[in-house]
């Protein structure tokens, strides 16, 4: 059965109750994000997930980049990744760097703004390798050829979320982006029965498969969001929800929700296109608030 979601759909599994709460039972999230290149990627996904109620927030960077990133978002507790000569970073010092945090974290975020190739497949492997028990969100360059490495995943049973476009979604398949075009709820289907985890396949329509059972669909959000950062913040919005202990699939549903009400808000008021991925995320409590 495929839900469609809306408001409705969505007030049937509320999110958890935040009432009378401490910042620590609203959990922490550990975005390990961005790159020298794309420092935003961090900001954007490290401002959803506070934004979507994550009681506190931990952000990696490079450690020539943190100060900025640090003064970008002064909420953040901001985690310096050793660099190499070439002033990247050294992905082999920052899994030992980044192990013991993803321990202590309620949900970690991996791949936003991340480079593709394998330094980022392999810091990826090593914390899904971890003893953490945390929820893992995947985005983007960390789910690169992700189902030939399936046991990891898997071995996490169902606490992983993948937010792939179709591009990302044929790199981790193995297959052709027209293919995953073609049928994309086919592709979500087939990665999440490989994986074992929930599948969030975007693109302007959304498709989620829960291998659990569930499948959803939404259509809203607007061309708009088809637009730099845009995914970052998504991701960040889904851990942020995870962290405050939301299950992995309702997470996925609530976050697509979320993200694309955001961006149907922005169309309205500012414009249909043209309103920038670090606006969304002001809009995401007052949604919640709508909602419940
Ligand atoms: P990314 O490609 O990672 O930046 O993610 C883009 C985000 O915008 C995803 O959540 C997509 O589902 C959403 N999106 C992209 N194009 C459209 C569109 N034409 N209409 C609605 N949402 C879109
Ligand atoms: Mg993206």
């Amino acid at each position: 059965m495929t839900i469609e979601i809306d408001a409705g759909a969505l007030r049937g599994r509320p999110l958890p109750d935040p009432a009378g709460g401490s910042k620590e039972a609203r959990g922490s999230a550990l975005v390990i994000a961005g790159s020298v290149e794309v420092p935003g990627a961090a900001i954007l996904a490290g401002t959803a997930a506070l934004r979507a109620g994550a009681g506190k927030l931990q952000m990696s960077i490079a450690a020539g980049t943190a100060p900025h990133a640090a003064l970008a978002v002064p909420e953040a507790l901001v985690v310096r990744l050793p660099e190499g000569d070439d002033g990247h970073v050294d992905h082999g010092r920052a899994a030992a760097v980044l192990l013991p945090r993803t321990e202590r974290a309620a949900a970690v975020l991996i791949g936003a703004g991340m480079a593709s190739g394998e330094p980022t497949k392999a810091l990826t492997a090593a914390l899904l390798a971890g003893p953490a028990e945390a929820p893992f969100l995947l985005d983007a360059a960390s789910i690169d050829g992700l189902c030939e490495n399936g046991d990891l995943v898997r071995a996490r049973a169902g606490r992983v979320v993948l937010t792939p476009h179709a591009g990302e979604m044929a790199r981790c398949l193995g297959c052709e982006r027209d293919a995953v075009e073609a049928d994309p709820l086919g592709a979500a289907r087939q990665a999440a029965d490989q994986l074992g985890a929930v599948v969030v396949m975007k693109g302007a329509e959304t498709w989620i498969v829960d291998p659990a059972g569930e499948t959803w669909h939404y259509a809203g959000g607007g061309a708009g969001l088809a637009t730099s950062g845009s995914g970052d913040v998504l991701a960040g919005i889904i851990v942020g929800l995870l962290a405050r202990g939301t299950t992995p699939a309702e997470a996925a549903a609530w976050g697509v929700f979320l993200h694309g009400e955001a961006g149907r808000r922005l169309g309205e008021s500012c414009g249909p296109i043209g309103f920038l991925a670090r606006e969304l995320p002001g809009e995401v409590p007052g949604l919640m608030r709508d909602v419940a």
